[in-house]
Formats: C-alpha cells, structure tokens, sequence
C-alpha cells in the first residue's frame, strides 16, 4: 500500500518529481575539459539518522537471528531503494499484522505503532521486535503521561501518516485532537483549555511548526507542552544546512521518497530560504536535465531515510555533464547512534 502524501508541497513546484527521463548522452564520450563548470554543494548532514540505521539495522539482525522471512509491518524506513534491498535478504513488507502468520517475527517500523499493534501481536503469541526510533518513543511517552494527568492532547502533524497514526494510537480513539496548520487552531474544539497539551510529530518544518505552537500558545495559554516542539535533532540540522546551502545555488535536489515527510520539508525549506528550483528525486534517473540547463551551482541533500549511495549515483550523474567542483556546506556533526533491542542482543 502507498502511504499518502503527508502534506503537498506548498508554492510553485519547478518540475515533476519524476518524468520523462532525459536521453541519455550520445556521440563520443565528452572530454573532461569541454564540460561546463558546475559548483556542486553538498550538505552536512544529510542522509540516514540514527532512528533509520538502527530500524535498518533491526530487520538484518532479525534476520540473521530468526531467518527468513522476517515480517515487517509497514515500510521501515521511507525509501524504496532500502526496503527492496531488505526484501532480498528476505524480509517480507506487509501492512497488518493480519497479514502476518503467528510463528514468523515481526518488526514494527521507524515510524512507531498505535499501542493496539504490540498488544495484538502479544495476543497472538508473536515475536515482536520494536524498530519505532527511540526518538518518537519518547513522544509516545510525554503523550501518556499528559493523558494520566488529565490533560487533553492535541497532536501537531499530518493526517495519515504512520508517525501520526502511531502517537495517536498511544490513547483510545478520539482522544488525541489533530491540528495540521495555524488556521485549525483557530477551530480546534478542546474539552477545556486550562487542562490541554501537545506533541508533534518529528519530522515536520521546524519554522511551521514554531508557528502553529505560537498560535496553540496564544489561544490556550495554559497548554503545556516541550519547550519548543518534538522535532529531532536530524530533521532539524538538515534543514539548518538546507537554509545555509539554498543562497548558494541556483537549484537544489533532495534525494528522498515522495512519501517521507522529512525530505519533503526539505523541498520547502530550500524554495523558502532562496533556492529558485528545488527539487525531490528518489535517484539520478528522475532528474529533470532540461530544467537545470544553464545552472552553475546545484545543492545537494537527501532525507533522512536516503542511502548515501543514492546521493553518490547523483553526484556522478553530474560529473557526467559537468565539470564538477565538490563543496560541502556542514552546519552541524553528528553523532548520535541508538542500541538495537534487547532481544538482539541476545543469543539465539
Ligand atoms: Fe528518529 Fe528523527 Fe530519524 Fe525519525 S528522522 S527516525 S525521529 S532520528
């Protein structure tokens, strides 16, 4: 199943995100020096987090630990090229667990769970394994324990997308108020707005987002919530250097899924912060040769669900067409790493 779209970029959008794939080039092979000069900038970070690598990390482990196949509900992570790579090795990708039978494993995606999930699988006597990022653990946990407070909560993300679906899960259905924008704030209709709290989903724009708790906060000045949002520490440095980078360049490609939130906010940010062109491509194939012609700089970044290999297909795609000058734009280090569960780390 495709998962929706969490929310459709916004402006003007330069091309398609996929398309016509250009011809490839023919004659003789160009010599080096007679392709025109490109400034290509690169950055840092971008790519896998933490959350992403441990998810991927989880389902081979699973699978050199239980064999195949290992079920896995949902997409693990937001990017075809990974999950068809984990399909061949033997995991098999389904939406329910009712899809699943009782004696195979299971793992739940990055993307976290509505609580009915594991206890059905528990009622089921199933092998479970959590791959939910310890990141969007911790929403699932402020969301708890605002509710045994007696605060109602309300969830600032997109409808329908499985992060979304998962920290409302945390409480019985209709219990979590969604709001997606500053104006449904204005009609969010609360049970009483002295007693109310929110959690965001994690991968949102961090500017609409200080927006839409700006305008919670001066409508329900009693709400409680984190100082400032749920957004993690890798949706927020990738959209730090995506603002740094797009003055730069004359067009900006984000190398993601066009169903992962995060890369798709790093569209956004790159049009906001200047950028002329930006846009998604999930490899080099997709990329729209026309539209670039007569650019002399091009940005590069990639969401945090897309394999560094992706990004290096299209740089030589590039190289290819260009006389290229590599320069990183970093903003920000990371090193943030998650353990495995348990449970894998344990012998057969
Ligand atoms: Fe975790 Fe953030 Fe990565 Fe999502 S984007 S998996 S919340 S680190």
């Amino acid at each position: 199943m495709t998962v929706p779209i969490p929310a459709p970029i916004s402006g003007p959008i330069s091309g398609p995100i996929s398309g016509p794939i250009p011809a490839p080039i023919s004659g003789p092979t160009p010599v080096r020096d007679t392709l025109p000069p490109l400034t290509l900038y690169l950055a840092a970070p971008r790519g896998f987090c933490a959350g992403v690598d441990r998810a991927i990390k989880i389902v081979e482990l699973a699978l050199e630990k239980w064999g195949a196949p290992v079920y896995v509900r949902h997409e693990i992570v937001h990017n075809r090229f990974v999950v068809d790579g984990l399909r061949a090795k033997g995991a098999v990708f389904v939406e329910e667990l009712a899809d699943c039978p009782p004696d195979r494993p299971v793992v739940f995606s990055a993307h976290g769970v509505p609580k009915s999930v594991p206890a059905e699988a528990a009622a089921r006597q199933m092998i479970a394994v959590d791959a939910t990022c310890p990141l969007v653990t911790k929403v699932h946990i402020e969301t708890a324990r605002h509710a045994d407070a007696g605060r109602q909560m309300v969830m600032i993300g997109h409808a329908g997308h499985p992060e979304t679906v998962g920290t409302m899960g945390q409480l019985p259905p209709g219990q979590v108020l969604l709001v997606e924008t500053v104006a449904d704030v204005a009609t969010v209709a609360v049970r009483d707005p002295d007693r109310l709290a929110f959690v965001t989903q994690t991968t949102l724009s961090v500017d609409d987002t200080a927006d839409i708790v700006a305008a919670l906060r001066a409508r329900f000045p009693a709400i409680v919530g984190p100082a400032r949002e749920d957004i993690c520490y890798a949706t927020t440095n990738r959209q730090e250097a995506v603002k740094a980078m797009a003055p730069l360049c004359d067009a900006m490609l984000v190398v993601g899924a066009p169903n992962s939130s995060n890369s798709l906010r790093l569209v956004e940010v790159g049009r906001r912060a200047g950028c002329p062109y930006a846009q998604l491509v999930q490899r080099a194939a997709d990329i729209d040769w026309r539209a670039l012609e007569g650019i002399r700089s091009v940005g590069i970044t990639a969401g945090a669900s897309a394999p560094e290999v992706l990004i290096d297909e299209v740089i030589d795609a590039f190289r290819a067409r260009y006389r290229v000058k590599v320069q990183l734009v970093e903003t920000a280090q990371e090193n943030v790493t998650f353990k495995v569960p348990r449970i894998l780390r344990e012998a057969v």
